[in-house]
């Protein structure tokens, strides 16, 4: 039977930033609840090795995230296995309602959906993936040191990732389906004066070409856009840098949203536009997306959550 309960804080998400502001929550004794959705600890979950989160040199991103939720638990943290599929914001207090049929009440909401890479959506594309298609240079880039690797996309996050991942590879090459980059323009001076980086215009990504056993990328085929014509260029590594979409599907009616798409937050705070509803995580971050950034600005949003509803009894 359908079940509704209160809590004075709402978590929405179990990646780093939920889960950390599952524990700081649940010291400050809010006694949060906190709604995993359908990927438990996020997105570190679809990873092996993480290697840039501090006190541990390498950890494998299930198990860590597995340790956060442990942690967040043993804190008090009420962790619920549902999917919130309708959050009405309009009045106090919040109301979200799950996929279970259960509603859940809460006097103020951490938001922690997340942000998902996009993809081109190419069979081949999903059949290398984490075997040499990557969409997180940061992650992956120190795999293919010495290595020729390629880049797809124009924008901002194709440039910058171009431009990491020249301190491991012998070459990059961008592939862009245009002759002009999104990317800014102090960003495009340092691409093209980059001397591992090759720009190939006008060009699309048709076909990532490998190995099965070792599974692995040999190279891929790309298409003219004008000529059709196909060219095969080799490559241990693709990184898809077409965009990041913020998992907004629950808000983006009715919180300010900022940066192509994403959770606007007054600058330093976790504080959306509305007052009681707070964001962290790569929902709310188009610059970072980190697992320790993430969990920063999970803590940042308990501590907000907190003074708020502290104000509110006042
Ligand atoms: P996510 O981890 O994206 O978690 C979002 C959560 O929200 C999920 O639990 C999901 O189930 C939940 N959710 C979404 N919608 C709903 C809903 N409607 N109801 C309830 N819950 C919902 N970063 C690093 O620092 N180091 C690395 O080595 C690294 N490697 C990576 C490798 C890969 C393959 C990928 C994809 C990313 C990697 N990252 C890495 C980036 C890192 O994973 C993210 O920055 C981080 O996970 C973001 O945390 P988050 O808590 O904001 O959201
Ligand atoms: P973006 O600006 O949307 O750029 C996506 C790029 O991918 C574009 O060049 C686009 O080509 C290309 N593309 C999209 N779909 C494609 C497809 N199906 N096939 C081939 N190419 C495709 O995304 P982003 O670079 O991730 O940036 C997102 C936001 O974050 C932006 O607001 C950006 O400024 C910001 N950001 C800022 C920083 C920073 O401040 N340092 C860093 C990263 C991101 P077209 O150009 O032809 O459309």
């Amino acid at each position: 039977m359908a079940d509704t309960k209160h809590t004075k804080v709402l978590i929405i998400g179990s990646g780093p930033a939920g889960y950390t502001a599952g524990v700081y929550a649940s010291r400050a004794m809010l006694e949060p609840i906190l709604v995993q959705g359908i990927e438990p600890g996020g997105q570190l979950t679809t990873t092996t090795e993480v290697e840039n989160w501090p006190g541990d040199t390498e950890v494998q991103g299930p198990d860590l995230m597995v340790r956060m939720e442990a942690h967040a638990r043993a804190m008090g943290c009420e962790i619920v296995s549902d999917i919130i599929t309708d959050l009405d914001l309009s009045k106090r207090p919040f109301t979200a309602k799950g996929d279970s049929g259960n509603t859940i009440t809460a006097d103020a909401v951490i938001l922690a959906t997340g942000a998902r890479a996009k993809w081109l959506g190419l069979p081949s594309e999903e059949a290398f993936k984490g075997f040499g298609v990557s969409a997180c240079a940061t992650c992956d880039g120190f795999f293919y040191r010495g290595q020729e690797i390629v880049v797809i996309g124009g924008g901002n996050t194709a440039v910058e990732e171009a431009l990491f991942l020249t301190n491991f590879a012998s070459k990059v090459t961008l592939i862009h389906r245009r002759d002009e980059l999104r990317a800014e323009m102090i960003l495009q001076d340092r691409l093209k004066k980059h001397p591992k980086i090759e720009p190939l215009w006008f060009h699309t990504l048709e076909e990532v070409v490998g190995d099965d056993n070792p599974k692995g990328v040999t190279g891929v085929k790309v298409k003219h856009v004008e000529t059709g014509e196909i060219t095969e260029i080799p490559c241990a590594g693709v990184f898809v840098a077409i965009g990041h979409a913020p998992a907004t599907e629950l808000v983006k009616d009715t919180l300010e949203l900022h940066n192509g798409g994403y959770v606007a937050v007054k600058p330093g705070t976790t504080e959306t536009s509305v007052p009681g509803v707070f964001a962290a995580g790569d929902l709310t971050d188009h610059k970072y997306r980190q697992a320790v950034t993430s969990a920063g600005m999970g803590c940042m949003a308990a501590l907000d959550a907190e003074r708020w509803l502290a104000e509110q009894d006042d």
